[in-house]
């Protein structure tokens, strides 16, 4: 722990950017039985970002900081955990992800194929419902550094009077590492708003409302921008050791239980109290007001996993039969298009156990029925650094 301390205050005192040359991503290949080696890692190596869950039975990458490699690579051995160089410098993968380009802060240059900062995003927001009478901003509140937090109603016009449809609300950008979540609910405003009156798309729009938070953590998502490409977590200062808490594991299910961590230097850290993230607790009170909300999904990477309650118990929900169902076909209609599979099936078996997860939540607690978490592309060739193309 104080390697790591002293890790971060090196960082603290440089307030420069962080690099990762020559930083590996390495896969761990557990098999049954090793968790609890995986544990001691966790425990002995603090430095070690986790990307994946810890997991037997499927694949573990964890991102060593270069210092860490010859110790972290004799420990694998010595314990048998069979693992394979996966990214061999991270910050070759990071300045490849995307191009340099100029900011594009009109709808005119908006470019929907690459990454956006959250300036960017926020304009786009702006523009779009000043452009598209579908489209309304909401403003649910300010983030711990005093971001708006914003999401866009979808809401064909025919409907405007009269009784509420059913509502379904895509929240994307959780976890700030995780860019192509993001870009995937910008790109999902951008199909309904330029729809043609009676094509498949805008009929999409008689059946329900949409309601798109394109970043949910801003802060973090900035950070990741400016100053720590990797950080997963909210940046909310508890004045504990670290800062930051992990806003998929902060919310009011089974909070605290396995899967999440009470040391606030972990990426899994779940809070100093239930819901204590400034974040989720606007989010929840954003889906109660929407009226007759029907369906959420919480859009993450990577893995690519459709998944639905339960995380944190293997135990399956009243509405199992009916969630696998839609889970296959959802992964049904994502092959079709582009020829990439994903993997449907319950949090707790298909990913990793975990606790104070959204999903979980809203579906526990506001009652909605078709409640979901995905995980984006990709298996894990580029993980976090997915590039543009
Ligand atoms: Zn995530």
């Amino acid at each position: 722990m104080k390697i790591f301390i002293a890790f971060c205050a090196i960082l603290a005192l440089g307030s420069a950017k962080r690099l990762f040359h020559n930083d590996q991503v390495l896969r761990l290949h557990p098999t049954e039985g090793q968790r609890d080696l995986l544990e001691k890692l966790y425990e002995t190596f603090p430095a070690i970002d986790f990307w994946t869950g810890l997991r037997e039975n499927r694949p573990v990458d964890i991102h060593v900081p270069r210092a860490f490699l010859g110790p972290v690579k004799v420990f694998l051995n010595r314990h048998r955990i069979n693992n394979e160089i996966f990214i061999e410098d991270l910050q070759k993968n990071i300045d490849q992800e995307r191009s340099p380009r100029p900011e594009q802060m009109n709808l005119a240059s908006f470019d929907y194929n690459v990454y956006h900062s959250f300036d960017e995003i926020e304009q786009w927001i702006e523009d779009i419902a000043g452009t598209y009478s579908i489209a309304t901003k909401q403003t649910f509140g300010t983030s711990f550094e005093g971001r708006n937090l914003n999401a866009i109603k979808v809401q064909h016009l025919k409907y405007t009077t009269g009784g509420s449809k059913p509502a379904f609300v895509i929240n994307c950008g959780v976890h700030s590492r995780e860019w192509v979540s993001p870009s995937t609910c910008v790109y999902t405003v951008k199909y309904f708003v330029e729809a043609k009156a009676g094509s498949k798309e805008a009929s999409i729009l008689d059946e329900m409302d949409v309601y798109v938070v394109p970043v949910s953590n801003p802060d973090g998502y900035v950070y990741t921008w400016t100053d720590d490409r990797t950080w997963r977590k909210t940046r909310s200062d508890n004045g504990l050791d670290c800062i930051g808490v992990d806003p998929n594991s902060n919310w009011d299910a089974n909070w605290s239980g396995l899967g999440a961590s009470s040391s606030s230097c972990s990426d899994l850290f779940y809070g100093p109290s239930v819901m204590s993230e400034i974040e989720i607790v606007s989010q929840a009170g954003f889906v109660a007001s929407i009226p007759n909300a029907q369906a959420y999904i919480d859009i993450h990477s990577y893995g690519q996993y459709w998944m639905f309650p339960y995380a944190y118990t293997y135990s399956v929900t009243e509405d199992d039969a009916f969630l696998r169902a839609i889970g296959a076909e959802s992964v049904n209609a994502i092959k079709s298009v582009h020829g990439v599979s994903y993997e449907s099936g319950a949090f707790s078996t298909v990913d990793y156990q975990g606790s104070g997860v959204s999903a979980d939540y809203f579906y526990d607690k506001q009652g909605i029925k078709c409640s979901f978490a995905a995980e984006l592309r990709d298996t894990g060739r580029y993980g976090f650094t997915l590039p543009e193309e």
